[in-house]
């Protein structure tokens, strides 16, 4: 996986978030606040983010929430590109990383410090990421 062929299979963020939403929950969107897996809608708008809505507990939320990526400002696409990287080659320079994946050194060099506590922490959601990622 490199950069261009990520931009060509997701051509938006939120087609990307889409396939993430996927791999973390199925066809089964459960609300992470209070677990109901009935009454969520997508958010209306042109949402980078594509959140969801619980129609339950009245939250909203993103597939990001929970996860060694929520917070992140960055597109998601470059976060997991550089996780993939990271992942089959953690001796690699945060300048090499950086430039295989258009995201700054400095930003680089934060996502890299949560990348590898997740990869530590065997994140079941970022293994699975990874997984599907090396298939494609
Ligand atoms: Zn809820």
């Amino acid at each position: 996986m490199d950069l261009e062929k990520m931009y060509k299979l997701f051509p938006e963020q939120k087609d990307f978030i889409v396939w993430l939403e996927g791999v973390r929950w199925g066809n089964n969107l459960a609300c992470p606040y209070c677990g109901a897996n009935k009454g969520i809608s997508r958010q209306a708008g042109e949402n980078r983010k594509a959140r969801l809505h619980c129609n339950n507990c009245k939250k909203s939320y993103s597939v990001t929430v929970d996860t060694a990526m929520q917070g992140s400002k960055m597109d998601l696409r470059k976060w997991v590109l550089t996780a993939h990287i990271l992942n089959l080659n953690s001796d690699i320079s945060y300048r090499k990383l950086s430039a295989l994946t258009g995201v700054t050194a400095a930003n680089t060099f934060t996502i890299a410090k949560k990348i590898r506590q997740a990869l530590t922490d065997e994140d079941i959601f970022l293994k699975n990421i990874l997984k599907n990622i090396e298939k494609m």
